[in-house]
């Protein structure tokens, strides 16, 4: 039972449907690694795993050991890939729930390594390679020769990362890292991976895919694609419904400090949803919220829990009745693009907001 009228809303045929034209864009030849940290930028990790592994995920991937946890406990077989850094003393945990490692130091080799021996295992990393981003990774040949050459360690892949500056910054990056694969593969060493995009450069540039693709936001619908196309939807609705409506008379004041002031008699709308449920405090005065397909705008200041909208030109509103936060732009309502031009963010981080509060409920 969903125990809120606010909820986002993941329609998982969407998320299976946009899986599916990214594995159609690569080929067969190019492995798929949707990245579903920061909870699947709102969407749930947990609830979306299923669908993506049915979908042909290679692996998941995640930022950080607590992030891949969560999957573990959850889907004691999935394959798991942490992107970020995982500090030397828990390693062991890595290792012991087969979890694959972003690495990038020969210290941090040695302490997998060690970990692995203790556990009789072997431990799966991918390197990280710096091309410029300046995030993490080395560009130091003779650090990931070493520790490919540490025992214990089965070095699956290699990587980088884009900074997406221009195309000539990114011809520069995927130069670079080309050339470490090459250096190092003339030293004997192979790689069953390598890759280095992610959604943007997936779609824009096909020769970067080489044989692995980290497609994050394009898994969950949101464009951000200049050159090239992909048909993909987006998987996310976050919605509400009307908790009372309020006759205001002109003049009258609404919300903290009345900030807003009926310039004619209105009835308002108090909505349970606030800046705490992951909607950005700055939408006041821009923000709007849709009802039987019209638009109606926030007023007043957004409080932590509630806000309210004027819906006076909504015929035959009631209390209860349905109201879409972020839609998919269609029946005039507000989309994850629109939503991020508005507040002067990106898309990812207006879904990934979403992580705070509001239930999740999975449509298939
Ligand atoms: C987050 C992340 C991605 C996915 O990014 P999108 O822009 O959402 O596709 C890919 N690779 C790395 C290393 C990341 O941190």
């Amino acid at each position: 039972m969903t125990l809120r009228d606010t909820v986002i809303e993941i329609d998982l045929k969407a998320l299976a449907h946009n899986m599916d034209a990214i594995r159609a864009m690569v080929g067969k030849e190019v492995a798929v690694m949707p990245v579903i940290k920061a909870n699947a930028y709102g969407l749930g990790a947990v609830g979306v795993a299923p669908t993506l592994i049915a979908h042909g995920a290679r692996y998941l991937a995640v930022a950080t050991l607590s992030e891949a946890m969560e999957l573990r406990t959850a889907y004691p077989d999935a394959p798991l890939f942490i992107l970020g850094h995982t500090p030397d003393r828990l390693l062991p945990v890595v290792v012991k729930n087969s979890i694959t490692q972003t690495i990038f130091t020969a210290a941090q080799a040695k302490a997998i390594s060690d970990a692995a021996a203790g556990l009789g295992a072997k431990a799966k990393v991918h390197l990280k390679v710096d091309t410029g981003f300046h995030r993490l990774g080395t560009d130091n040949i003779e650090e990931l020769f070493a520790i490919c050459q540490t025992p214990n360690i089965d070095v699956e892949g290699i990587f980088s990362h884009l900074a997406l500056v221009n195309e000539e910054e990114d011809e520069k990056q995927f130069a670079m890292f080309q050339s470490i694969v090459k250096e190092l593969e003339a030293r004997g060493i192979r790689f069953k991976y390598k890759h280095i995009t992610d959604s943007i450069s997936a779609v824009d540039y096909p020769r970067f895919r080489l044989s692995m693709v980290r497609p994050g936001a394009l898994v969950y619908g949101l464009r951000g694609f200049h050159k090239g196309y992909i048909d993909v939807k987006q998987a996310v609705t976050f919605k509400t419904r009307i908790s009372q409506l309020h006759k205001v008379k002109t003049g009258e004041g609404v919300g903290y400090d009345y900030l807003w002031r009926a310039q004619r008699d209105s009835i308002i709308a108090t909505l349970p949803f606030g800046y705490a449920d992951g909607y950005p405090r700055n939408m006041r005065d821009k923000g709007y919220v849709t009802i039987h397909g019209i638009k109606c705008p926030l007023v007043g200041v957004l409080c932590m829990d509630q806000c309210m909208a004027d819906v006076t030109d909504v015929p035959n509103v009631k209390e209860a009745d349905e109201a879409i936060i972020y839609g998919t732009g269609e029946n005039n309502t507000m989309d994850i693009a629109e939503a991020a031009a508005l507040a002067g963010t990106n898309k990812n981080e207006i879904v990934a907001r979403l992580m705070a509060r509001p239930p999740r409920v999975y449509m298939s």
